[in-house]
C-alpha cells in the first residue's frame, strides 16, 4: 500500500513536471485585456526597503498601463490591453536564475520558478506575474539582469526602493512584461547599444542621431555613435513596429 502510494505520488509529480515543461504560452489574441499583477519582494532584507514596499500602491505603477494603452492606440487596437495591479509583498523570494548559466541550467531554473509560482501564488494570480525584487538605492553591487519568461508568463525584475527611481523600475517592468508576450531584445548584448533600425524609436529620423525616445526593447536612447542614455521613464519610450508585430499587434 505504502509502495503504491509512493509510485502514485512520483507519477503525479512527473505529470506535473511534464505539464510545466510543455507549458506553451500562445500569442495573446488581444480580444480581452491581460491582468498583470506585480508582487514586490524585499530583496535585501533592509528595513528601509520594507518601508518603501509598504508605502507602494497601484498608482506607483500606473505609467505601465498608460504606456501600453497609448501605444496600443497607435497600433489601432481598440481595447485597453492590460490592467496592472499591485499584489501582496511576498515573504520569500522566488528562485533566482543562474549567474552565468548554460541553456540547461536556465531551463532548469525556468521550470523551478514556474513550479514555485504554482506552489506559492493563488490560482487567480494574474495572466502575467511580475516579481519585483527591490533593493535599497545604497545597495553596493550592480543589480542583476531582469528577466521575462514567455513560458508561464513570469517576469523577474530587479529594481530600487526609491521613489525617484520608480519610473525607471516601471520602464524595466514594461520591458520584461513584453518579453513574456514574445518580444525580443533589440540591443547589442555586448555594447548594450540599441540595434538599428529595430531598436530605435524613430529609425527614419534624419539625421538618425540623437534620438529623442527609446524603443522599449532597444532599452536606451541612442544620442551619439557609441553612446546611449537610459530613458527617465515610459513617457520617453515607444513600442516600435518589430516589437508590435512580435506581440501580435
Ligand atoms: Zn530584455
Amino acid at each position: 500500500m505504502q509502495r503504491l502510494r509512493s509510485i502514485l505520488l512520483i507519477a503525479l509529480f512527473c505529470v506535473l513536471l511534464l505539464k510545466l515543461a510543455l507549458q506553451i504560452s500562445l500569442p495573446h489574441d488581444w480580444q480581452t485585456p491581460l491582468r498583470i499583477v506585480i508582487y514586490p519582494v524585499n530583496a535585501d532584507g533592509r528595513h528601509t526597503t520594507e518601508q518603501y514596499i509598504q508605502a507602494l500602491d497601484a498608482e506607483h505603477f500606473s505609467s505601465i498601463a498608460r504606456f501600453l494603452h497609448r501605444e496600443a492606440h497607435r497600433y489601432q487596437l481598440d481595447i485597453a490591453p492590460v490592467s496592472v495591479e499591485l499584489g501582496p509583498m511576498l515573504a520569500a523570494s522566488p528562485p533566482l536564475p543562474p549567474q552565468q548559466g548554460n541553456g540547461a541550467e536556465y531551463l532548469n531554473w525556468s521550470l523551478k520558478i514556474r513550479y514555485w509560482s504554482w506552489r506559492n501564488l493563488p490560482a487567480d494570480s494574474g495572466d502575467i506575474r511580475i516579481y519585483l525584487r527591490l533593493f535599497s538605492p545604497h545597495h553596493p553591487a550592480r543589480l542583476a539582469h531582469s528577466i521575462g519568461l514567455k513560458q508561464g508568463r513570469i517576469g523577474l525584475v530587479n529594481g530600487y526602493a526609491a521613489i525617484d527611481l520608480q519610473a525607471q523600475n516601471n520602464f524595466v517592468t514594461a520591458h520584461e512584461l513584453l518579453h513574456t508576450l514574445g518580444a525580443s531584445d533589440k540591443y547589442d548584448l555586448n555594447t548594450r547599444l540599441p540595434l538599428f533600425p529595430e531598436g530605435y524609436a524613430e529609425p527614419q529620423r534624419q539625421p538618425a542621431l540623437p534620438q529623442q525616445q527609446a524603443e522599449i526593447m532597444g532599452g536606451w536612447i541612442p544620442v551619439t555613435i557609441g553612446h546611449a542614455v537610459m530613458p527617465r521613464g515610459l513617457d520617453e519610450a515607444i513600442i516600435g513596429k518589430t516589437t508590435a508585430h512580435e506581440i501580435g499587434w
